[in-house]
């Protein structure tokens, strides 16, 4: 080696060492994500006005890192930021099968895994080879991990963080592998085979999700579950599904695992009967099932008795299945549910040890429906994209009002959504923002959450 040569090696291995020390400074113990399913600026926005009357309501959006990330799967061809401003049915992809935009399957594996699959496929590449999600890093390391969620337990979501499959639709096997195979510490939602979509106790029972009544009486009993600290011997869940039990276990002492199944078919709120088109909080709420944020309370009161930390992924998935139907009123209660999840998080955070402890990230896996402004469509063309994504937002009416909006379509659509970031490190989400969107700004892609959380979580 030549002087110059020298030289330049130590400045390599100097920088080398200052962004690995960098990195290794902001690791944080635990790391909890929030995915409000099916959840796009317009959501956010729509729940802010409906909730407060303004835009940037909720704790999240204070959140120093603020950027926008590309959902598309292996079955769109990617996200095109000046087709999307020059069209504005361009994240629609209406018509253009089988450019689809992603399923909740394939971004729960990108936001999980770091790499892109096929739709339909969970913690699986699109060779539906198993892929190491960062549940999986986390528990390598030693930390308790736990998947909530208010849609049933085995759905998309929740499962691309906790077992790996080459169908989504095959919920009692994706159910028997979170139960029996997986190290989760804490599983949390719906799917209870007793009650009906209302809460109300079924005549007849239906154990398919569990696979036949034999393995919900070993579950209910206490006789069910992986080895998951690996000394040989089962550890099985703790088994809650009344709304007294999640209060209970939302402080003091906790058990090693807990499964809470609350007493509801499919969503916590959702799925209730009524008018679904109502404003809400009209239509009369299921008692006897806990919130969102009661969940969380109590998922982080058995994640946070392991001294290495935890990782926890909390779902608001009915977000989803309202828009969908292009339900305007439940989509609302749905996001504030999520948010008063959120709150509880950073109340958990600034009770125990503060942000340089923990990295929160609230985001979504895609957008679905579109609710826009009713004016959004007409006058795209005519509006400057610094004043597009205004355009996009529903009209405000004011708090305890509905927001005057429209919906664009009942699937998935390929836009940008939003990610908030606070803790230790979330400047890497940051860092990681290279892209330029005309009308959302900086934008990450999915799979840069799991690759920054890997990052952030090496093997010794
Ligand atoms: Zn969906």
């Amino acid at each position: 080696m030549n002087r110059n040569s020298i030289r330049i090696a130590v400045v390599f291995a100097a920088l080398f060492t200052a962004v690995s020390c960098e990195a290794a400074d902001q690791r944080p113990k635990n790391l909890i994500l929030m995915i409000a399913d099916g959840c796009g600026y317009g959501h956010v926005a729509a729940a802010d006005f409906y909730e407060a009357g303004r835009l940037g309501a909720q704790v999240y959006e204070k959140f120093p890192v603020r950027v926008a990330v590309s959902t598309y799967s292996l079955n769109t061809d990617g996200y095109d930021p000046s087709l999307a401003e020059a069209d504005f049915g361009y994240v629609e992809m209406a018509g253009l099968l089988p450019r689809k935009p992603t399923d909740s399957a394939a971004a729960a594996t990108a936001l999980s895994t770091g790499v892109k699959t096929r739709n339909g496929h969970i913690g699986v590449d699109s060779l539906k080879q198993p892929l190491e999600n960062i549940a999986e890093r986390c528990e390598k390391l030693g930390k308790a991990t736990g998947v909530v969620t208010t849609v049933p337990f085995p759905h998309a979501t929740p499962a691309g963080f906790a077992v790996h499959a080459g169908d989504r639709g095959s919920m009692p096997e994706i159910a028997a592998d979170m139960l029996c195979q997986s190290g989760l510490e804490v599983l949390m939602g719906c799917g209870h085979p007793l009650y009906d979509r209302g809460g109300l106790p079924l005549e007849t029972p239906d154990f398919r999700l569990f696979g036949g009544q034999a393995r919900w009486d070993s579950l209910t009993l206490g006789q069910c579950g992986a080895d998951r600290d690996g000394d040989g011997v089962p550890d099985p869940w703790t088994f809650i599904d009344s709304l007294a039990q999640f209060r209970v276990y939302a402080s003091g002492p906790a058990p090693d695992r807990l499964f809470g199944l609350p007493r509801v078919r499919e969503t916590l709120q959702q799925g209730r009967g009524g008018r679904v088109s109502a404003p809400p909080d009209s239509v009369p709420f299921i008692d006897g099932v806990p919130s969102l944020a009661e969940m969380t309370s109590a998922a982080l009161n058995v994640l946070d008795n392991d001294p290495d930390g935890f990782f926890l992924m909390i779902e608001g998935g009915a977000v989803d299945w309202a828009s969908h139907g292009n339900q305007s009123g439940r989509m609302i209660e749905e996001m504030r549910d999520f948010n008063r999840a959120v709150d509880t998080v950073v109340e958990w955070v600034e009770r125990n040890g503060g942000w340089e402890k923990t990295l929160v990230i609230v985001t979504s896996d895609h957008e679905t429906g579109r609710p826009t402004s009713p004016s959004a469509e007409s006058l795209w063309a005519a509006t400057p994209a610094s004043d597009k994504a205004t355009l996009l937002d529903p009209v405000n009416r004011g708090r305890g009002n509905m927001p005057d909006l429209v919906w664009h379509t009942v699937r998935h659509t390929n836009a940008l959504v939003p990610l908030y970031a606070k803790g230790s490190g979330s400047t890497l989400l940051a860092e990681r923002a290279k892209q330029k969107d005309p009308v959302r700004g900086r934008f990450i892609d999915n799979t840069d959450v799991a690759r920054v959380i890997f990052r952030l979580s090496p093997l010794p």
